[in-house]
This record gives structure tokens, sequence and C-alpha cells, in this order.
């Protein structure tokens, strides 16, 4: 078999994941502060809708754009939210679809993607398939913007720069200065921003500031996985300013020959999604990560993470966090290893989108493994 598989496969390594997986899967009821999935579902409201629209026979391709009423809804919305006149819109089969069809569109082999570390893990294997060069720029201890590494990173053959507030796996979000300085950088250079903007609802202390506020050359992707629990529903958008109209054609031209479209009635679904209040959602999740936050900040060292639902904690001891994380494992609570997100291997990541009650069981857990 191994020589029909193409050469870009062995770009990708799935190793720490599995791992992970692997371990847990003969553990029974673990603590799982694995899965970066909220443990609530989909609204009641919108599942009816999503049943509406499927009753009503709303089940074959939509446009390859996306459903026109949603994506005026969104066009409306980015521009009260960035002061964008004609934006372009795309919807898509979850951020995930946005990013490979925008690395699609943008990477070419040997440009260069700046990427703060830690890092979504997909940035990374994408710009590798493609055949682009990650250049990570380092954010420990704190996991603030580094906006002077990301100045001291850019060469002539930069293509874009990542930024992911709040952050996973670090649950950073990133102010309003650091945005507005990374913003100023990038126009310097007139280097594309790419803002992955799924979890901006999951934000604690104050609003997730955009730096699609700031520079109009910002890609900026927008989901429903996380806000709504729509994981599988797999829908998303991108949004951009409308000097980048061609960015936007180039990968619904690409969307045509992959996904062709997002869900269509889940589209139907998501105009709904729009209007949706998620803020008890969010109040949940702001005392889960206090509950998580307060546990654990004697014993280890991590920075109070501000949104998602995420914290990225330094591993005790000297020997790397993956012997940690086996030791926590094997107490029954899975947690992820942080050189999957990152060049380093010192932290590992919870995400506490789980019960308030696995939270302090888990926290009890980790506590006593130190
Ligand atoms: N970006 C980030 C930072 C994520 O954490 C995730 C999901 N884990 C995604 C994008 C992709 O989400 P989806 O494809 O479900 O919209």
């Amino acid at each position: 078999m191994k020589d029909i598989i193409a050469d870009r496969t062995k770009l990708i390594d799935a190793s720490g994941i599995r791992k992970v997986f692997a371990l847990g899967a003969s553990l029974e009821d673990p603590v799982d502060f694995s899965i970066g999935q909220p443990d609530f579902d989909v609204p009641e409201a919108l599942k009816e809708e999503a049943i509406k629209a499927i009753r009503a026979g709303q089940n074959s391709y939509s446009q390859t754009a996306g459903d026109e009423t949603l994506k005026e809804r969104i066009a409306e919305r980015v521009s009260n939210e960035f002061g964008w006149e004609n934006p372009a819109v795309l919807v898509v089969s979850g951020v995930s679809g946005g990013l490979l069809l925008a690395f699609m569109s943008l990477v070419n082999p040997g440009d260069e993607v700046i990427i703060p570390d830690p890092y979504f893990v997909m940035y990374k294997h994408l710009v590798n398939m493609l055949n682009g060069k990650c250049v990570f720029v380092d954010s420990y201890p704190d996991f603030e913007l580094p906006v002077e590494k990301i100045a001291g990173a850019i060469t002539s053959r930069t293509k874009m720069i990542i930024l992911n507030s709040p952050c996973n796996p670090t649950g950073m979000v990133y102010s309003e200065d650091q945005v507005k300085a990374v913003a100023e950088i990038a126009a310097e250079k007139d280097i594309l921003v790419m803002t992955d903007e799924i979890y901006e609802k999951f934000c604690y202390d104050g609003e997730c500031p955009s730096i699609a506020k700031h520079y109009e050359k910002s890609l900026v992707l927008q989901g429903f996985s996380k806000s709504h629990a729509m994981t599988g529903w797999r829908l998303g958008y991108v949004a951009a300013h409308e000097s980048l109209k061609d960015v936007i054609e180039e990968m619904t031209k690409i969307q045509q020959y992959t996904f062709v479209c997002a869900p269509t009635p889940f589209q139907k679904a998501a105009l709904a999604a729009l209007d949706y209040d998620v803020s008890d959602l969010v109040d949940a999740y702001r005392k889960k990560r206090d509950l998580l936050y307060d546990g654990l900040k004697d014993k280890f060292e991590l920075v109070m993470p501000g949104g998602a639902f995420y914290a990225f904690i330094k591993a005790p001891g000297t020997s790397g966090a993956t012997e940690f994380v086996e030791k926590a494992i094997k107490n029954n609570v899975l947690i992820i290893p942080g050189n999957v997100f990152s060049e380093k291997d010192t932290h590992f990541r919870i995400s506490y989108a789980t019960t308030d009650d696995k939270i302090r069981q888990g926290v009890e857990i980790l506590c006593s493994l130190i």
C-alpha cells in the first residue's frame, strides 16, 4: 500500500492526539478534558428551524457561496462590526472548510505564514500540505500576542499573518492595542491577516477586539460550531472587506469543486442562530473558567484564560509535558500534550467544556499528581 499514498500525507502528523485517544479508550467514565466541543446541545429553537427547513424541502444544493439571505445577514453583521461598506461573504462547511479554501487560494510553495505559537493545529498542517513555510513566533510564557516578534519575522516571502483570538489552545484574548499594533505592522508591509474568530462569543472579561476593525486586509473566519454547539452541522463563514473580494471569489471557485456548498437546511437554521442570544451559555462558561482556574492556580503555573474554553498549563517537573499527560491519563484525566499545538513540549491543554462536577473531579486529581 505504501507506494500509492501521496507524499503530502507524510507532512501531517496525527500522532499526538491519537496517542491520547488510544490511552483514553480503555478508561471508564474518565474526566475528559480533551475535547474541544461545548457540553450543551444545539438550542431547541434552532433544531426546530433545521427540521422545518428539511420538511419544507430545502434539501438540495444552495448557491456555492451560500444562501442569499444568510449572506446578506452576515454582510450586515460584519458591516456593523467592522465598519465595512460592501463586504464579500462566503458561507463555508465549518471554519475548517473556510481555512482550507483560504490557504488553498493564498499559499504558494515557499510562501511564509506567520503563526503565533502555540497555535490551532490545523494551520500548520494546511500550510505544510501546500508546501508553504510556517514561521512560528513564540508567545510563551504569557501567551500575549507577540507583536515585536511578528514584526521581526516578516520577510519578502511573508504571505500572511494568522491571528486566533480567543485562542485555541491558550484561551488568550488579544487586547485592542495589540491587534492595532499588528494592523499597523501588516499595513506597512501590505500583508494579509487571517483572523480566526470562531470563539468570539466566548469572551469572559469584556469584548473580543478584532483586527478587522483596524485593518481592511483582514480575512475574518467566524462560525456556529462552538457558539451554538453545532460542531456536526458544519457551518461557518468567511468575510472580507470589498478590496479582498477577489480572494473570496477564488475561495468560492475552489468550494465549487470541493465542498460544493455548506449544508442547505442548516444554513436556514443559521439565520435564526445569528439572532440567538447565547449570553446565558457564556455566563455558564465563565463560571467553569473560574472553577478551573481557582482550582489549579496554587499548584500549577497557568495564565488566566480570558476566552474560548481552554487553559494551557505548564506541566510540573522538567521531563516534558508528555510524561505528565501519560500520568494524568493513567489517573483517569484526559488532557492533551502541548506539543500537539506547539513546537515545544512544556505545557498541556485542558478543555473545560464539561460539567462542573467533572471539572471539580479533574482539578482534584491533577492537583494530587504533584
Ligand atoms: N479554528 C479553531 C481555533 C478551532 O478551535 C476550531 C475547532 N476546534 C476550528 C477553527 C474549526 O471549527 P469548525 O470547523 O467546527 O467550524
